[in-house]
């Protein structure tokens, strides 16, 4: 059934409108969003959909194709962070964080459904708040632009879900668009859309989803984290995005702890790696990007510490198999890898990456193309 169609048999009344929000690919700039760095991600074709009806007397009813479990009814006046849990904390989150910033949402009714895969890494999450953000956004006329949109679902994620997630994933959501990645400066939120059709190129860019998500994962990203900012304070800058590439060397003379000295090394040479992928895809040379995310991962494996076997697995059986470049992407520890490869061989490598996950007793992976899509519209 379709989404306004399940609203209707469910609440007994057409909705409002109904909108989409995408899951989202980062094709590299890992751990860097909460440095004030750079990422290059692009939207899936993969949606949140949410068919909504604005309300006006304070009740917010919110129901999910996808989980089992009926209507969750909440009072729009007293939602509290960490309150509801489950997934409802998501959308909730998102009136929570609009009324807290002093716009006048005065309750909702949605049904919604979601093709983005979810734990995955690509972000089920992020497609959910920005799609509840842009409905409320266009039926309460907000009249937000798609950056506050995004600081606003981020915050409901950080305060209400309690999850410390960067800005990227919302940012790509609301803002990237089909055809192109989003290079985005997480200091300023400033972006540029940046040309990248693989398939025009005869290139297809693959995710493979490695169904694992490792419970170590759990602190890791506040440990990273504190360790950046331990490194941005011994080397007397606000963050790692003010450390430049060229003056790695003598950054990393200057600090003590191996720890530390290992977390800066990813951090400033993955934005310059960004800087340098984005350089190409405007040069019309997206295949020479295909050594920079196996570059990129090496990072993320050796320096930072954030993958694991299923996810090497997948970039060495990648490569060996013929791909240009690949390299895990997300927080790691699971999750899903990326893998550029020729159109011609894309096959191949699929199958490669696939008998070797059979021949190490793993779960089968999730291998399917990233079309990049468009972000967050009314449809
Ligand atoms: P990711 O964002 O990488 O997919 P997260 O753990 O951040 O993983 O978010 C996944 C959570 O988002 C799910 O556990 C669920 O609470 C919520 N979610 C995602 N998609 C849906 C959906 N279609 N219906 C209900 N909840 C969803
Ligand atoms: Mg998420």
């Amino acid at each position: 059934m379709n989404v306004a169609a399940g609203f209707q048999s469910l609440y007994g009344a057409a909705p409002d409108g109904v909108w989409a929000a995408p899951g989202r690919v980062n094709l590299i700039g890992e751990y860097t969003d909460f440095n004030d760095g750079f990422v290059l991600p692009l939207a899936l074709p993969h949606t949140a959909v949410a068919a909504v009806a604005r309300r006006d007397d304070g009740v917010l009813r919110l129901h999910s194709a996808d989980v089992d479990g009926g209507v969750v009814q909440l009072d729009a006046d007293t939602l509290e962070p960490l309150s509801g849990g489950g997934w409802a904390a998501y959308p909730a989150g998102v009136v929570w964080a609009l009324r807290e910033a002093g716009h006048p949402v005065t309750g909702a009714d949605v049904h919604l459904s979601s093709t983005v895969p979810t734990g995955a890494g690509l972000s089920s999450s992020a497609a959910l708040e920005v799609v509840t953000a842009l409905a409320l956004n266009d039926l309460f006329g907000l009249g937000l632009s798609r950056p506050e949109l995004a600081r606003l679902a981020q915050r409901a994620e950080n305060a209400f879900v309690g999850v410390p997630c960067g800005i990227m994933d919302q940012m790509a959501s609301a803002c990237a668009m089909e055809g192109h990645a989003l290079h985005l400066d997480t200091r300023d939120l400033s972006y540029r859309q940046v040309p990248f059709d693989p398939a025009a190129e005869g290139l297809t860019l693959l995710v493979v989803d490695t169904r694992v998500k490792h419970a170590l994962g759990d602190g890791a990203y506040a440990e990273r984290r504190a360790g950046c900012e331990a490194g941005a304070r011994a080397l007397g800058v606000r963050t790692l995005r003010e450390i430049d590439a060229a003056h790695l060397p003598e950054a990393l003379a200057r600090l003590d702890d191996e720890t530390v000295r290992r977390y800066v090394r990813h951090v400033v040479s993955d934005n310059a790696r960004v800087e340098r992928v984005v350089a190409l895809l405007d040069a019309g040379d997206p295949r020479a990007v295909g050594p920079l995310l196996t570059e990129g991962h090496a990072s993320l494996r050796d320096d930072l510490r954030v993958s694991c076997p299923e996810l090497d697995l997948v970039v060495g059986a990648a490569n060996a198999a013929g791909a240009l470049g690949a390299r895990m992407t997300g927080g790691g520890f699971g999750g899903s890898a990326v893998v550029l490869v020729g159109a011609d061989r894309a096959e191949k490598v699929a199958a490669a990456v696939e008998k070797a996950f059979a021949a190490a007793g793993h779960t089968a992976p999730g291998v399917f193309p990233a079309v990049p899509s468009a972000g967050a519209h009314r449809l």
